[in-house]
């Protein structure tokens, strides 16, 4: 052990801090700017989106009821694009993401929502006086510096404010803490439209031209290791643009996204197959044969870390029975149970199971034990299951909004977010022409 003690400067201050500028982050901050609080994020990456953009994932999936953020951000994303096919899946509507247009788009958002915004600033330890949160420790490029704020909302992905706060959490599913499999996004171009196909995922009932089932093709070939190990659907999504494929096929089982060691071998590994995917393109699918990277993901892709135990757990039964509450902050929430099978190929379950649309409790984006911090986007209260629902984009921005406001008006209230009454929230929602 290092001893190290440091005075270091305070360098900005804040009514509510957002940690991370991802899906969830983007929403927090907006939607707590909006209820007139003094509003700063800080994302450690260059660039704002979080998967959305740097992850290189797209489509959004998921669906919340209607008047949240989710339809403001599509609306923003798909504004130059109305005339875009939307391709209707299993897993609903694909809205598509330009993530090089989103860039710009989201940070605008930011911008003209008065949001102040610290890029490449990582949070590395908060600031606690007895059980109350603070303020967080950023690094700077002049080295470590303190921020202040009266209420932290950690849209991280990792949870890794309330973990560095003491919160409890769980990680991975209980039977062994096993995580989803991480993955590394690309989009590729010059596929020949008139040919080739899309694939949303291994239920998809696709076929190939000699009638046999793309999804068998995919197993035969990882089986015979054409395609890589695990990888036994290859997905391809429509993009906005003719000719293009976003492609969700590179897979690697038994990382932990929170451990640098693992994310540079899997960084090694999926580099490598996403050669290994092109070629399986190229030489097998029809339409492909031309087929070339366009860009990638810039950072690995985890769909699950921490998930930071609150008040209320959002359990399975929520997602599977489509469970409602009076204190919901998020209404009629939906998508597939997608456990993306964390100790082999294809879906933990066999394939994935419907989700009823379900409410989320504002509890769930209260973590037990820390006063004045609150959680939104993946690394809410739940388990492993009903996250593998919760965890899309459009719910993300719907938990995100709700984070945002809950904080803003905790301020307004003077009482700590855990003791904000979940009816002023939703009062604040539907005001606004949410539907709850
Ligand atoms: C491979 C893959 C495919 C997926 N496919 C889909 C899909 O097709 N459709 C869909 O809707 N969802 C999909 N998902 C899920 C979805 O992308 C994520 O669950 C969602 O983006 C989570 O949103 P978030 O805002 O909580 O976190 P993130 O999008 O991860 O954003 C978190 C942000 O916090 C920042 N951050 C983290 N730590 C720190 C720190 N210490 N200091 C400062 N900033 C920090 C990060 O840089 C990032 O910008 C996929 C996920 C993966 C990994």
């Amino acid at each position: 052990m290092f001893n190290y003690t440091k005075k270091i400067d305070i360098i900005n201050e804040a009514d509510v801090l957002v940690l991370g500028g991802g899906p969830a982050g983007i929403c927090a901050a907006v939607s707590a700017a909006r209820q007139g609080v003094n509003v700063l994020l800080i994302e450690r990456y260059g660039a704002i989106g979080g998967n959305l953009t740097l992850g290189n994932v797209s489509p959004i999936l998921g669906r919340v009821s209607s008047g949240t953020m989710y339809d403001e951000v599509i609306g923003l994303l798909s504004a130059t694009h109305k005339d875009e096919l939307k391709v209707e899946t299993r897993n609903g509507k694909e809205i598509h993401i330009d993530a090089e247009e989103a860039k710009g788009i989201l940070v605008k958002l930011l911008n003209d929502n008065n949001v102040r915004v610290m890029l490449q600033t990582a949070v590395c330890d908060v600031i606690k006086e007895d059980n109350v949160v603070c303020g967080v420790v950023v690094a700077t490029p002049f080295g470590m510096k303190a921020i202040k704020a009266k209420r932290i909302i950690d849209a991280t992905g990792d949870g890794t404010a309330a973990y560095l706060a003491g919160c409890e959490y769980k990680l991975g599913r209980d039977s062994d803490g096993r995580t989803q499999p991480v993955t590394l996004e690309f989009t590729i171009s010059n596929v020949d439209e008139a040919r080739a196909i899309m694939c949303f995922g291994g239920s998809d009932p696709v076929t190939l031209p000699d009638g046999k089932k793309y999804s068998e093709f995919c197993k035969e070939c990882e089986q015979n290791g054409i395609l890589p190990k695990n990888v036994s659907i290859v997905r391809l999504h429509r993009t906005f643009y003719p000719g293009e494929r976003n492609v969700n096929a590179t897979q690697m089982n038994d990382i932990n996204g929170l451990k640098y060691e693992d994310v540079f071998t899997a960084e090694v590994e999926l580099r490598d197959q996403i050669d290994k995917v092109l070629d399986f393109l190229r030489k097998y699918v029809p339409g492909y044969e031309n087929c070339m990277l366009k860009t990638s993901a810039d950072t690995l892709g985890v769909r699950e870390t921490r998930r930071i135990i609150g008040e209320y757990v959002m359990c399975d039964e929520d997602v599977e029975q489509g469970r409602h509450y009076d204190d919901a902050v998020v209404h009629n929430a939906w998508f597939l149970i997608d456990i993306h099978n964390p100790s082999g190929g294809g879906q933990a379950e066999g394939h994935s199971k419907m989700a009823v649309p379900y409410d989320i409790r504002y509890g769930a984006l209260i973590p037990l034990k820390v006063e004045n911090l609150l959680t939104a986007g993946r690394c809410i209260s739940g388990t492993h299951r009903a996250h593998a629902s919760y965890r899309v984009m459009a719910i993300c921005m719907a938990t995100g909004q709700a984070a945002g406001i809950a904080a803003a008006l905790s301020i307004k209230k003077n009482v700590s977010p855990r003791m904000l009454d979940a009816q002023e929230i939703r009062k604040v929602l539907t005001d606004i022409g949410v539907e709850l």
